[in-house]
């Protein structure tokens, strides 16, 4: 079997040597003991700004699983990734994406293939614990896999982008025509046979993080507004809610002014401006509804992908 490692990399120089070692070894290793017949380690340059395509270029005449791709813009971790997956559903019969910090046990590598070797289509890298990251990483991070979770959206707890995609799955996921790529939740709504490997998360091996708070909070909202219209829903039961507020400020109000308790011109104002208010949102909620329906509309999801036959 043919094993692509893909490993998308913006502004990597400084972790490179290390990773094209740490992959070579493991390719080597899967080699000898006869897992996979052939090994790529495919490096997507994100147009990187430092020397990382030049190291790529190097590589790829020095080390012979090494190949690259170069992307001619930053295009962000997931469309490169994207990049990558792409190119290995056309070659290979299983892809491993990977990110280039070695942050994620390049180790586990060998029980993903063993599962793929024994029938598994997708194995999800899970990290056990979050030892390394900041108290405030793994606070936002656990709300974040909670509030898309309750938003309806599937995703693999603790799960990032290390994990194995066999060929059909590569080629399922080539039929997602979105833009707005949200990798990890899209696989999970596949479905097909999968298993899960827990590793230890380490510290990014050289370099610094290149997914600052804002890209983190924009990758965030940008994985809940790709796979839950709730939001909209949401707006809708505000809607109703303020209307229920409504009645009984007209209560309220009624009963005020026959009590002679009320300022003239404070039952109508108030009655009206819960009532006014309610009735936009409810309004907004509906309008929600068409566009959350427009919305699934446009991405044009596969309906359904068909995991056995009989003969
Ligand atoms: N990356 C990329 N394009 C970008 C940002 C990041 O290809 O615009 C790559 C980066 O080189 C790394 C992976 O995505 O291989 C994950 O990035 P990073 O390790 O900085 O994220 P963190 O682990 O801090 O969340
Ligand atoms: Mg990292």
């Amino acid at each position: 079997m043919k094993l692509v490692i893909v490993v998308p990399c913006y502004n990597e120089e400084e972790v490179l040597p290390e990773t094209t070692a740490q992959l070579s070894r493991v390719l080597d290793g899967l080699r000898g003991k006869k897992a996979i017949d052939q090994g790529i380690i495919l490096y997507v340059d994100d147009g990187s700004k430092d020397t990382t395509w030049r190291l790529v270029q190097k590589y790829a005449t020095e080390n012979p699983y090494v190949k690259g791709l170069k992307l001619a813009h930053n295009v962000g971790h997931q469309q490169a990734l994207w990049a990558g997956l792409e190119w290995a559903s056309q070659r290979a019969d299983a892809a491993v994406s990977i990110d280039a910090d070695l942050q994620d046990d390049v180790d586990a590598i060998g029980t993903m293939v063993d599962y793929y070797n024994r029938g598994v289509d997708i194995v999800y890298g899970v990290r056990r614990e979050r030892k390394v990251d900041t108290f405030f990483k793994k606070g936002t991070a656990l709300a974040f896999y909670r509030l898309m979770r309750n938003l309806g959206g599937e995703i693999v707890y603790n799960h990032a982008d290390f994990r194995l995609m066999s060929r059909r799955t590569l080629l399922a996921l080539m039929a997602f025509p979105e833009r707005n790529l949200f990798l990890r939740g899209i696989v999970a709504s596949m479905g097909y046979p999968s298993a899960v490997v827990y590793y230890d998360r380490k510290e990014r091996f050289a370099g610094e993080s290149k997914y600052p708070l804002k890209k983190m909070i924009s990758f965030a909202l940008d994985g809940i507004t790709s796979f839950s219209v709730r939001p909209l829903r949401y707006i809708t039961y505000l809607g109703l809610f303020f209307m229920l507020i409504a009645v009984f400020a007209i209560f309220y109000g009624l009963f005020s002014y026959v009590e002679g308790s009320a300022l003239p011109g404070w039952t109508s104002l108030l009655v009206s401006m819960w009532f006014i208010g309610g009735a936009i949102l409810l309004a907004c909620g509906i309008i929600g509804e068409y566009v959350g329906k427009i919305y699934k509309e446009v991405k044009q999801r596969p309906r359904y992908f068909i995991e056995n036959e009989t003969d």
